[in-house]
């Protein structure tokens, strides 16, 4: 215990530097039994020595390196104190947009345990995680891979995040609010109505129907990027007659999620072209598998896009998996 006898030392002289302090400004009425009474509580008094002392340079090390020497008392187990340092946490996000929680918990005990989890309106976890911790700090990296925050349905929610010490001390270290907004994208024509499905022949796995038709619409009618993106396929799609894309146009959104436009007429952009929501990117048709002009619109989420422009894997709906168009697009 080397450690806590040179600490004892450096306690003793400092508590002597203190008193010689304390009679200097009280000019020779001391009342040391003030600052005695300080030291023998808490080695906290030590910090409120001036810096600018030239008798005692070791009095400006930091607090978190001296605390950890000295057997914690009986104050300091009954109170954990978590300070946040650079903490960033999202306040509105949109359905399946991921978010990286920053920072880091820094506490007076070494933190044993930490819990999180992000709450429902109903205060029902839709996230929980547990992670075990050895040191007095923690770097919210360690949990943010596991908060899922892309997996939420538009909502309220509240995320928690509470820090326990091996003195079973217990406290909420940070809770926020955030919500969880709808993503609401533009119809891809003007006009028109959500078909059945019947005059599509692509796309169609074990007798579902995967997308949403639009018909009603004549051929050659532009059609329109749903939201903000970069165009990743514009070409005919090879494949046999009963299952072809026809001429397919693919926008990426980022977040892994794209947009698919089959059967037009006629393609109105090219790979890489920045388009905007409501930018002309085709025209109605019936190309490849299609009965009658429609608009075959699919939504489908992957992984980020690669670089690998007019890539055949887009076509791979185990990669690329189709979600319900009209949970995003506004209802007609
Ligand atoms: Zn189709
Ligand atoms: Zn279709």
């Amino acid at each position: 215990m080397r450690e806590v006898s040179e600490f004892g030392k450096y306690r003793k002289r400092t508590l002597a530097v203190m008193m010689v302090f304390a009679m200097a400004i009280t000019s020779g009425t001391p009342k040391t039994t003030v600052y005695a009474e300080e030291q023998s509580v808490t080695s906290a008094g030590i910090s409120v020595q001036p810096e600018e002392d030239p008798v005692t340079p070791e009095s400006v090390q930091p607090e978190e390196t001296a605390v950890p020497t000295v057997e914690p008392t009986t104050t300091t187990q009954n109170t954990l104190v978590v300070k946040k340092k650079k903490c960033s946490y999202p306040k509105k996000i949109y359905e399946g947009q991921t978010f990286t929680l920053k920072g880091t918990l820094k506490a007076n005990h070494k933190i044993q345990k930490v819990q999180a989890s992000i709450k429902d309106e109903q205060g029902k976890d839709a996230v929980a995680i547990k992670k075990k911790a050895n040191s007095n700090k923690f770097d919210l990296k360690k949990i943010d891979d596991d908060m899922k925050f892309s997996k939420l349905e538009a909502g309220n929610y509240t995320y928690e995040i509470k820090v326990s010490d091996s003195y079973g001390n217990e406290k909420v270290a940070l809770q926020k609010d955030f919500k969880v907004k709808e993503t609401t994208w533009a119809w891809p024509v003007d006009g028109g109505s959500k078909g059945d499905g019947f005059h599509c022949g692509c796309s169609v796995h074990g007798g579902r129907h995967l997308g949403v038709d639009i018909k009603g619409v004549s051929k050659g009618t532009s059609i329109k990027a749903i939201a903000d993106g970069t165009v990743v396929y514009a070409k005919y799609h090879q494949a046999a007659r009963r299952s072809s894309f026809g001429k397919l146009v693919i926008v990426y959104h980022g977040n892994g999620i794209y947009s698919y436009y089959a059967h037009c007429n006629a393609i109105r952009c090219k790979v890489g072209d920045k388009v905007e929501k409501g930018d002309v990117i085709s025209t109605m048709g019936e190309t490849g598998a299609a009965y009658g002009t429609h608009l075959h619109l699919e939504l489908r989420k992957g992984p980020a896009f690669s670089g690998n422009y007019n890539s055949y894997d887009f076509l791979d709906k185990y990669t690329y998996k189709q979600f319900d168009p009209m949970k995003y697009l506004t209802k007609r």
